[in-house]
């Protein structure tokens, strides 16, 4: 199973499309199910769920799994629904990994301070305690430098990007996944929570393609940085299957998540 899964916090871009297109192609016309994550409600807007389809109609990808369209997200498919898989994985890495899962009320200046002043690495943060984020003990691990005590749960009590993606590839079977190159580091950070929750190894299960980015001004595209829809985008679909296309092409296989420390 291969997947295509957007985020609904912005307008998508050419970069996004060239992803999708990617997707299709690694798919070659066998099972693709579009997931939408939708976890971080506070920048949900209902057009970027409609956006969604229509880029995907507009570069004529036909999906095999998942919501037909918005309403049948909305209905069946939001991520809210799979809640209770999530809250279960929670609790099983506490249980499982507890020398390397701590709860921590840090503050984000706290946090970048490098020293977790409440001795949360000591356990000293009960994991019932409100207000308060699970994280991973990333030292001794290549993620530490770029992404030190990544959070499983946020302090509102979700689940984190890190987790929900990590349990909803073992839910849907998800067997290879082209993403691009500045997810390396979240590669890498799924593959530690797969084995602390004792999924079969994450790498061996998903063929993972780290795919260059489109460039605008030496900058990545962000969809935050905008609100052009695809009409305004310039190219054609035709052009975001080319991107597409090259970077399967220059992009080699299996290549390991993360660069070596
Ligand atoms: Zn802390």
């Amino acid at each position: 199973m291969h997947r295509i899964a957007p985020t609904p916090s912005g307008y998508l871009h050419p970069g996004n499309a060239a992803n999708f297109a990617a997707n299709a192609l690694l798919a070659d016309g066998g099972p693709l199910l579009l997931r939408i994550d939708d976890l971080d409600r506070e920048r949900f807007r209902p057009e970027y769920l409609e956006d969604v389809f229509e880029v995907l109609h507009w570069l004529g990808i036909d999906w095999t799994h998942g919501p037909k369209d918005a309403t049948d997200f909305e209905r069946h498919w939001s991520q809210e629904y799979r809640m209770t898989l999530y809250l279960e994985a929670l609790e099983e890495l506490r249980t499982r990994a507890p020398a390397q899962v701590f709860a921590c009320p840090c503050s984000r200046k706290e946090l970048a301070d490098g020293v977790h002043v409440h001795g949360c690495l000591r356990g000293s943060i009960a994991f019932n305690r409100p207000a308060v984020a699970w994280r991973v003990d990333t030292r001794g691990t290549i993620l530490h430098e770029s992404m030190p005590w990544f959070a499983v749960r946020k302090k509102d009590g979700r689940p984190s990007y890190q987790l929900a993606c990590t349990v909803d590839d073992l839910h849907f079977g998800i067997t290879e996944c082209a993403r691009g190159e500045d997810l390396r580091d979240s590669t890498a950070a799924q593959a530690l929570l797969s084995d602390l929750l004792g999924y079969p190894p994450l790498l061996e299960r998903i063929r993972f393609v780290h795919h260059p980015l489109i460039l605008e001004g030496g900058e990545k595209l962000s969809k935050s940085q905008g609100s052009r829809g695809v009409r305004e985008w310039g190219v054609s679909a035709k052009e975001i299957f080319q991107i597409a296309e090259n970077w399967l092409r220059v992009t080699p296989s299996n290549h390991p998540p993360c660069a070596p420390p």
